[in-house]
């Protein structure tokens, strides 16, 4: 059976944006900073203290993306410690993290976690009805595969 999750009204939102798209997500962020600011915000480093300024308000900061941030945040999706995520990646450049990247985009979808990676996707997950109630959030069952036989060859 699958286990529910409850996500407060209260979200944790992950914001991680590319150079290229970091004007793009501030504009975006202040457009909707009445809404978040009913939510904690965590980020990585350059995207994080852009957000402060443009919000005027605390964000929690971890390291930059290539430095480690992106996994840092991958990290807390893994613990349940981050409800949904904004991520506005840049589709024309190469990333020094790319693997990191990837990874980021992968453990969202294994833990079911909501992502948006362009700005009409965040539209609709910041107007949707489930940003002011609980949500229960369905946790993928991966009982299968962690009491899977591994032989020994
Ligand atoms: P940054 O990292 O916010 O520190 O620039 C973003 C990224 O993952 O590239």
């Amino acid at each position: 059976m699958a286990t529910i999750k409850i996500i407060g009204i209260r979200k944790r939102i992950a914001l991680v944006a590319h150079d290229h798209k970091k004007a793009d997500l501030m504009e975006w962020a202040v457009h909707n900073k009445v809404e978040l600011a009913k939510h904690e915000l965590i980020a990585t480093g350059t995207t994080g203290k852009l957000l402060e300024e443009s919000l005027d308000r605390p964000v929690k900061k971890l390291m930059s993306g290539p430095l480690g941030g992106d996994q840092q945040i991958g990290a807390m999706i893994a613990n349940g410690e981050i409800d949904m995520m904004f991520f506005f990646w840049d589709p024309m450049e190469a990333q020094p993290h790319d693997s990191d990247v990837k990874a980021l985009l992968r453990l969202c979808v294994a833990w079911n976690i909501p992502m948006a990676c362009d700005r009409a996707t965040a539209d609709f997950i910041m107007t949707s009805p489930f940003m002011h109630s609980e949500y229960k959030s369905a946790q993928p069952d991966y009982a299968g595969y962690l009491n899977r036989k591994i032989k020994n060859e």
